[in-house]
């Protein structure tokens, strides 16, 4: 499977996007910088959209996009995924026509541009050829991970924003994960925060590790905090886990 990594960042500097993750040309993941990267035409091939959480880094492009498709002659509705309590904070927060439109009732309100659809934990979805399914994660707000399997049952699995946790790890147990995008967002010395927020550090992420049953084939790095970015990368390094590397902005890559 291919990712263009749209952003994948964890504070929002020059050079530095928060996160979104393109799968296919047409399923993204998160949409921290989803309008700053895509023309309009691969804005315009988006139809489906998973949300982590709903923290405005993984949401603020929604009402963008939103923006840019109404004025397509020939449109699509396009669908946004999460869990139910992120599905409402997008509908009664961001959505509810006091910051920006209310994209999903215009044009039309039975066929607003904007889908929002609930889906369940551990209950798959399939959508072109990947099946896609939420598992929960530990972070501040109600927040979820993605493992998306294709038709060769090669696997990722995009966590989002999550602390340390158990449940995530028993409950996808079994799953070879060929590729982990895992965050870690500030360095050892931070720990404390990072609990207090539902983040990693280098230390936690070794923790996390050890819980996957097996093992993932490779980890893959995202959301560092900028300012902390040659600490984070020299405490990963001491870590000497085989198979990791740190994502960068607008690249793409293999998973
Ligand atoms: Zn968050
Ligand atoms: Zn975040």
């Amino acid at each position: 499977m291919e990712i263009k990594v749209l952003g994948c960042s964890g504070a929002e500097f020059p050079g530095y996007r928060p996160p979104s993750f393109l799968l296919n040309d047409k399923i993204l993941f998160d949409t921290g910088s989803l309008t700053r990267l895509l023309e309009i035409e691969g804005q315009w091939r988006i139809k489906h959209i998973f949300i982590t959480h709903s923290h405005l880094d993984h949401i603020m492009g929604i009402p963008f996009l939103a923006d840019n498709l109404i004025f397509r002659k020939k449109r699509h509705r396009v669908n946004i995924f999460s869990i139910p309590p992120v599905i409402r904070v997008i509908r009664e927060s961001l959505l509810d026509g006091s910051i920006w439109p209310d994209f999903t009732v215009i044009p039309d309100t039975h066929e607003g541009i904007l889908n929002l659809i609930e889906l369940k934990t551990g209950d798959s979805i399939k959508i072109d050829g990947y099946r896609i399914t939420p598992y929960p994660v530990q972070h501040s707000v109600p927040a979820t991970g993605y493992l998306v399997e294709d038709k060769k049952k090669r696997r990722f699995f995009y966590t989002g924003d999550t602390g340390p946790t158990d449940n995530t790890w028993i409950k996808m147990e079994g799953n070879q994960v060929h590729s982990l995008l895992i965050e870690v967002s500030f360095p050892n010395r931070m720990e404390e925060i990072a609990l207090r927020t539902g983040h990693l550090t280098p230390r936690l992420l070794k923790k996390e590790l050890l819980k996957m049953k097996p093992q993932p084939e490779k980890i893959l790095v995202i959301h560092i905090k900028p300012q902390y970015f040659e600490t984070i990368q020299s405490e990963l390094r001491k870590l000497n886990i085989k198979n990791l590397r740190l994502l960068k902005d607008d690249q793409t890559i293999q998973v």
